[in-house]
Order: structure tokens, then sequence, then C-alpha cells
């Protein structure tokens, strides 16, 4: 039986080898998120000194995506693309957080049930009330 293609796995991703190259590695949407956003960052990202090591000299960087462009062209009409929408869309979800993934391994304090330890001290201490009586 012959392979059985799956089509249109790569949607606009013309390299799906790229994003495992650790030497490719981009920031992550939460890192994005919760630093890159934040205005101060923001206008620090945008207005960067002249870097001889980036593309472009680091004069035109796309903040949401995490990415350098070589001209302003190029980054206008990346700014209109399929992929910089995409991006924006998966940054307006919240935030992976830490809080979230305990809450997710029954560690977080929502709910406000007593620990088995707190259930067991106040059996031990009510004993002994009964003791001293
Ligand atoms: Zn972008």
């Amino acid at each position: 039986m012959g392979r059985l293609r799956r089509s249109r796995a790569h949607h606009a991703r013309r390299d799906v080898h790229r994003a495992s190259r650790t030497r490719a590695r981009v920031k992550d949407l939460d890192q994005i998120q919760l630093i890159d956003l934040d205005p101060k960052n923001r206008a620090a990202l945008e207005a960067q000194p002249l870097d001889y090591e980036k593309p472009g000299l680091a004069q035109h960087y796309c903040v949401e995506c995490a990415k350098y462009y070589e001209t302003d062209h190029a980054l206008n009409s990346h700014w209109r693309s399929k992929v910089h929408k995409r991006r924006l869309k998966d940054l307006k979800q919240p935030a992976y957080t830490i809080e979230e993934a305990e809450r997710a391994a029954g560690l977080g304090r929502e709910g406000k049930r007593p620990t088995t330890t707190t259930v067991v001290a106040a059996a031990v201490s009510e004993m002994e009330v009964i003791a001293d009586t």
C-alpha cells in the first residue's frame, strides 16, 4: 500500500524542519506575551541600535514574531502576510503559566479543600483535648 499523504499539512511553512533546529530557535509565545509586548520593552525592541550581526542592521524588527527584516518594505509586507496574522491570533491566547500547570496537576490553591496533613493535625489535636479532660 502506498503512503497516504496528508494534504496541505505544511500551510505557509515552506521549511517544516526549521522549527526543530536549535540554531534557529526563536522566542516562545509566552516570552513575547509577557516580556516583549510590554510597551516599555516594545519601544526598545523597535528602536534597536545598529547591529551588524543582525539582518538589516536590526532596524526592521517584528516584535510579535521576534524576527528581523532586511528592509522596511520587507517588514511592511510581512505585517500584511498570513504568517504574521496567524501569529497575532496565537498571541491573543492567554500565556501558559506555571499556575495553570499546577492546577492541571491538582496542586493549585483554587479549591480551599483541606489537605490530608491538616485533617490529620486537626484529628490529633482533638484527641489531645479528649485526653486532657
Ligand atoms: Zn510579524
